[in-house]
């Protein structure tokens, strides 16, 4: 079989030409960085989990009817995407004060914040993903006006969704972060939610311990970031059938 065309190779995943037009085939990898790549590691078997978890929270927001770039998981590591183009902000959506938030502003981490805060990072590995107001984002044409309102509201849409659905299974959805991109249809275009959401991309604690279940495990070098991104899967209902022994999932990239 010829080898599929790869289109960009981000940190975590890798993009490949999709078998029609108009998709992508999203490849999770193991693959760990934090810090703006500063610190680099392999987390065995993330990569099938965040495969199942993106796909079982995108399949779950798209019921509500948030529009997502998701089509259907392929295999233990990849998922067929719709091709959009990515708007390139950061957006991140904060419940409780942690990470850089806390820090910005003096915060205990684990403060409530006072309603849900949704920030914007103008995506650039180069310039760090610096922070940036609607100001920036309007004048440099990331995004207009109208673009960010439709933002905004399925930002917070997201976060009411997920922070129940989460809850309910005894996780607080401390922050997150996601992407949007834009789908076209003729004259058409429509935002929507583009890349990933799992352990990777989200501040997740167990409701009664507080214990972290996401990569800050691994960012903060606390140990056991394999088994806390299982436990994610296995209270969502969607550990591999095999279990944790199917983890590492086909190497491959074919
Ligand atoms: O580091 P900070 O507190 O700003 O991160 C906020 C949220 O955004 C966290 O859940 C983190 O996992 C996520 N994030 C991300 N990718 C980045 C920066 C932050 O997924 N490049």
């Amino acid at each position: 079989m010829a080898r599929r065309r790869q289109i960009y190779e981000g940190k975590a995943k890798v993009l490949f030409e999709g078998p029609e037009p108009g998709t992508l085939v999203q490849y999770f990898k193991d693959d760990a960085t934090a810090f703006n790549n500063q610190k680099r590691g392999t987390i065995t078997g993330k990569g099938v989990l965040n495969n199942r978890i993106s796909e079982y929270l995108m399949l779950r927001l798209g019921e509500i009817g948030v529009p997502t770039h998701f089509v259907r998981r392929l295999n233990m590591r990849e998922q067929l995407v719709r091709e959009v183009e990515i708007i390139p902000l950061e957006v991140v959506i904060r419940n409780v004060a942690a990470g850089s938030l806390a820090t910005r502003f003096g915060l205990t981490e684990g403060t409530p914040l006072p309603r849900s805060i949704v920030e914007y990072y103008f995506k650039s590995d180069a310039l760090g993903d610096p922070m940036v107001s609607e100001e920036h984002i309007t004048a440099f044409g990331w995004a207009n006006t109208q673009d960010l309102d439709e933002i905004m509201s399925l930002a917070l849409r997201i976060n009411d969704f997920l922070s129940g659905l989460l809850l309910g299974v005894g996780i607080r959805l401390v922050d997150f972060k996601i992407e949007f991109g834009r789908l076209y249809n003729g004259d058409d275009m429509q935002i929507v939610l583009a890349d990933e959401i799992s352990p990777d991309s989200c501040r997740l604690w167990d409701i009664h311990t507080g214990d972290k279940m996401d990569k800050d495990r691994f960012r903060r070098d606390l140990g056991g970031v394999e088994e806390a991104y299982q436990e994610v899967a296995r209270r969502l209902g969607i550990l591999p059938e095999g279990g944790p022994r199917d983890l590492k999932g086909p190497q491959t990239m074919q």
